[in-house]
């Protein structure tokens, strides 16, 4: 198969020929028709992620059709149109057996633990536990952009925040997972304030039901804007770029009893980041981390894209060959590619 393939972290990856992936036992192989470009996948290719060995294929935000089954799985079959989390849970840990696979103490996650789905065909564990059907009439695009950011920023907003109608929400930071919590914190009936360093990404937070738009190039404080434009602070504030700055701007944007959901990936050299845990003391604040979604909460969601409530298509921007991902991987470092959407690799075009 043609895969994406980094032997050194931060050098140019180049597509070629690779050994075509076999299912494990309890796994499949899927024949990926759709695979999304993310942060975290610039992130591995940049050596933030321990988990990645060398040569490396990314990709952990797919849609396909399985291909191959290994013996011991029971609920799918060559032919069925599925997607996945990008945590994939080992069904029986003490986290699974409580239901929070996505925080799986064996979890496997593809295009970090092992090779990912930048490649015509990528294997995937338990599938009993992780596959998700994907619904009649959604296309694998729109399928793979839930994988990892919608489903994430569902999670974080729905879930892990508890938003509520007429609460003021902050957003952080909108690229394809800010962008994602904008449109489902909306359309929970929120009012929305987006900020991002990227005139485009807020045009885009703005079309996706935010209320108010900060550009944070333009004023000193970001924190001190989004408390004055909700009268005090917002009930619930989302870091989802993964910043220290984005993080305590987050933080110190919060109204009394307020809640921070942590949920860009926070890289460091030393695996910390400086929270400004005094306010949180005085306001008595919340500080949340989200993980990705379980496979058996994607129900809730999905029903509410096939209603069409939710829109991930939408975000969608840009579709590309296998060719153009090792250039477009780059270009996740820059700035610019928050505002400019999804891209989403398409590996058999
Ligand atoms: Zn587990
Ligand atoms: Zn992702």
């Amino acid at each position: 198969m043609r895969a994406v393939v980094f032997e050194r972290y931060g050098e140019a990856a180049e597509v070629r020929e690779v050994a075509d992936p076999r299912p494990a036992e309890h796994g499949v192989v899927v024949r990926v028709a759709a695979t999304g470009l993310c942060r975290s996948d610039w992130h591995g290719w940049q050596g933030h992620d321990p988990d990645i060995t060398l040569p490396h294929v990314p990709g952990h935000e797919l849609a396909g059709v399985v291909e191959a089954v290994g013996p011991r799985v029971t609920g799918w079959r060559p032919g069925d149109r599925v997607t996945v989390p990008f945590v994939c849970a080992c069904g029986t840990c003490p986290a699974c057996a409580a239901g929070q696979q996505q925080v799986c103490e064996r979890q496997t996650q593809p295009g970090f633990t092992h090779w990912g789905s930048f490649a015509q065909y990528v294997a995937l564990d338990h599938a009993d536990v992780n596959l998700v059907a994907v619904p009649d009439g959604m296309s694998f695009a729109t399928a793979a952009s839930l994988g990892c950011r919608f489903a994430t920023a569902f999670r974080a907003v729905v879930q892990q925040g508890r938003v509520a109608a007429g609460e003021w929400v902050a957003v952080h930071g909108c690229g394809g997972v800010g962008l994602s919590a904008v449109m489902i914190a909306a359309a929970a009936g929120a009012r929305v304030v987006a900020v991002d360093v990227a005139p485009g990404a807020l045009d885009l937070a703005r079309k996706f039901g935010a209320v108010h738009c900060v550009d944070a190039t333009r004023t000193a404080d970001p924190a001190q804007a989004v408390r004055e434009l909700t009268a005090g602070g917002a009930h619930l504030s989302l870091d989802a770029l993964g910043s220290p700055a984005t993080c305590a701007a987050s933080v110190n944007g919060l109204r009394r009893r307020g809640r921070h959901v942590q949920v860009g990936l926070l890289p460091s050299a030393d695996g910390t980041t400086p929270v400004p845990m005094a306010r949180a003391l005085a306001l008595e604040l919340e500080l949340l981390g989200s993980h990705g979604m379980a496979a058996h909460a994607y129900p809730e969601m999905l029903g509410l894209v096939c209603a069409g409530v939710l829109r991930p298509d939408l975000l969608v921007t840009a579709t590309i060959p296998l060719d153009a991902a090792p250039d477009a991987l780059a270009a996740m470092g820059t700035p610019a590619a928050s505002g400019a959407g999804v891209t989403v690799i398409e590996p058999w075009s």
